[in-house]
């Protein structure tokens, strides 16, 4: 019995601490370097110019997986997401705009099953929120240049920001460095 307990602490404590409202996500067959997005017209990775662009249009322009997280604010199941253990050197940009969130040297190895960053690129990489939803208070984390949603921010990460951007990989696209 003891044994069924932490059993259940270990797989399901961690979908409790970062978010609640769950969306089953496929990881993404396609490559990390997948930079397309045909019919999305406001995808940019060099113009920061904040944008203003109504639900109904994203609906219309993004992938429905990528809509239901960004504007819908759903959550890709933990351990599903194609970056929760991903290693590689480069820069992780927002995957509605094309903007720049995270460096790769700021992404640890956290065990919530969801990408997890001590600190994002910039001050205005993104924005913040409170979350009162489903009875807990959270900090929800937005895209600082279109506002969709990524993911919820914690206290509880490593040094030197004991921050952790808990995010959703469904939203982030991943640029690894030029060699
Ligand atoms: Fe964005």
């Amino acid at each position: 019995m003891r044994q069924t307990k932490i059993i259940f602490f270990i797989l399901f404590l961690p979908i409790l601490s970062c978010n609640k409202k769950v969306v089953n996500t496929v990881p993404s067959p396609t490559t990390l370097t997948d930079t397309s997005h045909p019919g999305n017209p406001y995808y940019s990775r060099t113009d920061t110019t904040v944008l203003h662009v109504s639900d109904a249009e994203w609906k219309k322009v993004l992938p429905d997986s990528i809509y239901q997280v960004a504007r819908n604010k759903e959550t890709e199941e933990a351990f599903t997401g194609k970056f929760w253990n991903a290693t590689g050197i480069g820069t992780y940009y927002c995957a509605a705009c094309g903007n720049a969130l995270f460096r790769s040297d700021s992404k640890f190895a956290s065990t919530c099953g969801w990408p997890s960053f001590f600190e994002t690129i910039r001050p205005i990489s993104v924005e913040y929120k409170d979350d009162h939803s489903y009875n807990m208070e959270r900090t929800e984390v937005l895209c600082g240049r279109c506002g969709g949603h990524l993911g919820h921010l914690f206290d509880d990460g490593p040094p030197p920001t004991g921050k952790r951007y808990c995010m959703n990989s469904i939203v982030l696209d991943f640029e690894p460095d030029k060699k």
